[in-house]
């Protein structure tokens, strides 16, 4: 068996509103597909990157993969590390890996004739989720509306942005509990918008006022000593959470004594090969991993991974992923579960769907 063909795309969607966190403003979404085809069986996956990430894979790693073994992944995933040393295995270089890992995880799936997750072995028949979304750029009604609608649907966590304005975070937080109740966790997400102080300042405030379980990255991801120093004073009932600018096996290693719950995200850190070595990573650490973003990409995955806890249901992308793919599942009780009596990811890509959206690049 040989990989025969690879091919790329880049399809970038308008977001349905503004949207921003606590650092950065964005209107529109990329996805950067792949599609791995072996004989008459093709395998997609994809990243959310942009069109340079799908010029690295066409020009650099397509070509080097073409006519290897599909059974043979970490065969492939080891001469793609290689090729980007000189590029730097983080950012496009570990996302357009991750691109072209997926797609080969899928493949062999399929090739196999086996659902992902039965080909990883299954741990678990559903995967708990939590919404994600409620932007800084939302007025209290539409945060109201999204995360109270998520909590009516009858998931139990819901995550929003803070950091923006941070004189304004209390009240949006106390809008939010106010909207989905008490029976829901409630996460909230800096994307490194605070300072050492100022993090521990409203970790006390939204865990004492609102109940908030979850701080997500509230200081940039490379101050590991500042994790540290608020893992020790914070809140007990509230938990760190960072990750999702994790590369490299090493970088996680590096975070493990910084956060209480690990995060981490297979469209980055070199595709579910990458993803189920940091799986195994927190099990050595005692530590939960939660996967950041793409909840259909993670579903399998994660329903074979023991250290896994939950996923984001990331508002962006079950948009583009509801569009993009047949086959894709709804949340029942907060939960999603993959399709055992499917091949591969158990998902089909509609290219009608996409064209619309394609860049060249
Ligand atoms: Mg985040």
């Amino acid at each position: 068996m040989k990989i025969e063909e690879l091919r790329v795309a880049a399809y970038t969607v308008p977001t349905d509103a503004p949207e921003s966190d606590g650092t950065l403003c964005w209107d529109q979404t990329t996805l950067v597909l792949v599609q791995a085809r072996s004989g008459t069986t093709t395998g997609i996956g994809y990243t959310y990157a942009d069109t340079g990430t799908a010029r690295l894979i066409q020009d650099l790693l397509a070509p080097a993969v073409l006519g290897m073994d599909p059974m043979h992944i970490p065969e492939a995933w080891g001469k793609m590390i290689a090729l980007v040393r000189n590029l730097g295995c983080k950012g496009p270089g570990a996302m357009a890996i991750s691109a072209v890992d997926n797609a080969l995880w899928d493949l062999k799936a399929k090739l196999c004739s086996l659902p992902l997750v039965s080909l990883l072995g299954a741990c678990r028949k559903t995967l708990p989720i939590y919404g994600s979304g409620g932007f800084t750029s939302y007025s209290k009604e539409q945060l109201q509306r999204q995360l109270g609608g998520w909590a009516e649907q009858g998931l139990t966590r819901v995550k929003m942005k803070v950091g923006r304005h941070p004189g304004l975070d209390l009240q949006r937080v106390h809008a939010a509990r106010e909207a989905v109740g008490n029976n829901v966790e409630l996460f909230v997400d800096a994307n490194s918008a605070y300072s050492r102080k100022q993090a521990l300042y409203y970790m006390k405030l939204f865990a004492g006022e609102c109940d908030v379980r979850w701080m997500e990255q509230p200081l940039a991801p490379e101050d590991r000593a500042g994790m540290r120093w608020l893992r020790e004073h914070g809140p007990a009932r509230m938990e760190l959470a960072d990750g999702e600018y994790g590369y490299g096996l090493s970088s996680f290693r590096e975070m493990m004594d910084g956060v209480d719950v690990v995060m981490a995200d297979a469209t980055r850190c070199c595709g579910i090969t990458g993803f189920l070595k940091v799986g195994a990573l927190c099990e050595a650490f005692h530590l939960p991993l939660s996967a950041h973003c793409a909840p259909l990409l993670h579903l399998h995955p994660c329903c074979a991974l023991p250290a896994v806890r939950h996923a984001e249901y990331f508002h962006d992308h079950v948009r583009i992923e509801r569009l993009f793919f047949d086959g894709v599942p709804e949340p029942v009780h907060g939960e999603l579960a993959p399709n055992f009596s499917a091949p591969g990811l158990g998902i089909a890509f509609r290219p009608e769907a996409a064209e619309p959206f394609r860049q060249s690049f």
